[in-house]
């Protein structure tokens, strides 16, 4: 029985030649001319004059942003509760809050109007202003960034923009992840391109890039030896992983194309059928990249619990062992972080509409390597696991 994933890693078949290059040369270090290139065309993708970090993760890219930012002990840092862990846990790290704050129902990510009650709720209750605001592309779907930004302006908040899920996806035709102070990418395993692990941070400008190179080495100062002023990382990327990255530059545009051509094939094949809903771009300013297709089973019945023990439907389960027993992987929504049992201390700023999505939604297979033909048989499949 032939397997379909998720988003599997695909290669392009020009990765070799890359990495050959680096053993060739004996680049075989967190530093090298692959880096440097892979820097590049990052750079260009992403466009408005942004400079690139290549690092060794799409987490130490969020961590090394909250860094730069002074994020400290004590601290709040605002996060879209809907998300993965990765997006909050820097904040930790540094010993600061996370204050989670919930999604809209348009496009599952951060609610500007729950962002300002939650930023007017910490100032009243610590005396100070959030060190950051952390929106997130979920599945690659842009948020209402032009209502985030205004808000974070006005109260003179810097955005960090987790973009690792959208590498590619479009506002008003402009990439995210250039929007705030500092954007995230990522090139996990399973994510729109890889370097098999590794991620990126895009920064304001040359100077800010600097910054963030100098804690990304373990903070050395400008010596002949070892000088240390303050605490770093060892976050940068490797010549050989980079040069995974550069092959799959070479066909970043044909991904994103496919990933967007599934997404209509469900949309099509789902037009007429009231149970299921595929979650599509709410605003025609929005172009996702459609990281993963997600459905939602809309008359499937809530089970009604919020909070920690929030769990998928049986509807959700029911279709995702039916997609299973013919091989195919699905997965239900992210659990909001603010029903997670590490965080269930947090502060947030919620109404139950993430839990909801949370009960009620599942990841469809979406990467290079599912065809038309599969997602003939992942409809069919759950066309005949819906019970109404
Ligand atoms: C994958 C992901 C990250 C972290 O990226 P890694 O490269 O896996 O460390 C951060 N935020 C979100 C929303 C992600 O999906």
């Amino acid at each position: 029985m032939k397997k379909v994933h998720l988003c599997l890693a695909h290669m392009s078949g020009n990765e070799m030649k890359y990495i050959q290059e680096a053993f060739n040369t004996n680049w075989v270090a967190p530093l090298g001319p692959n880096v440097n290139a892979f820097e590049q065309d990052l750079e260009r993708f992403a466009g408005e004059d942004k400079k690139v970090v290549a690092l060794a993760s799409g987490t130490a890219a969020v961590h090394l942003a909250m860094v730069c930012l002074g994020v400290g002990k004590g601290d709040d840092v605002i996060c879209q509760s809907f998300t993965f862990a990765a997006t909050c846990n820097p904040a930790v790290y540094l010993g600061a809050t996370p204050v989670l704050v919930g999604s809209e129902e348009a496009t599952w990510n951060m609610d500007p109007n729950k962002l300002e009650d939650a930023i007017k709720d910490r100032i009243q209750k610590t005396g100070k202003k959030p060190k950051a605001i952390v929106p997130v592309y979920m599945y690659g779907m842009p948020a209402y960034i032009d209502e985030i930004m205004e808000i974070a302006n006005r109260y003179e908040i810097p955005v960090i923009e987790d973009s690792a899920e959208a590498f590619g996806s479009k506002y008003k035709g402009k990439m995210t992840g250039t929007f705030g102070r500092f954007g995230i990418m990522s090139f996990n395993g399973n994510k729109m391109i890889t370097t098999s692990g590794g991620g990126a941070l895009i920064c304001p400008d040359e100077a800010t890039k600097k910054k963030a190179m100098f804690y990304a080495t373990q903070a050395r100062e400008d010596k002949p030896y070892y000088l240390h002023e303050e605490i770093g990382f060892n976050y940068r990327m490797s010549n050989v992983c980079a040069g995974i990255g550069r092959g799959q530059m070479t066909v970043v545009y044909d991904h994103i194309k496919h990933h967007q051509h599934i997404a209509q094939l469900y949309a099509d094949a789902f037009r007429n059928i009231e149970e299921i809903k595929v979650h599509m771009a709410p605003e025609s300013y929005m172009e996702p990249n459609y990281w993963l297709s997600t459905v939602t089973f809309e008359k499937s019945r809530s089970n009604g619990v919020y909070g920690v023990a929030c769990e998928p439907n049986d509807q959700v389960m029911r279709s995702m062992q039916a997609l299973s027993a013919v091989g195919i992987e699905s997965r239900p929504l992210w659990k909001p972080m603010h029903s997670q049992p590490v965080y269930k201390d947090a502060p947030a700023y919620e109404d139950g509409t993430s839990e909801r999505l949370f009960q009620k939604g599942l990841c469809l297979p979406s990467g290079p390597c599912v065809t038309d033909e599969d997602v003939e048989l992942i409809v069919k499949t759950l066309k005949e696991s819906v019970v109404l």
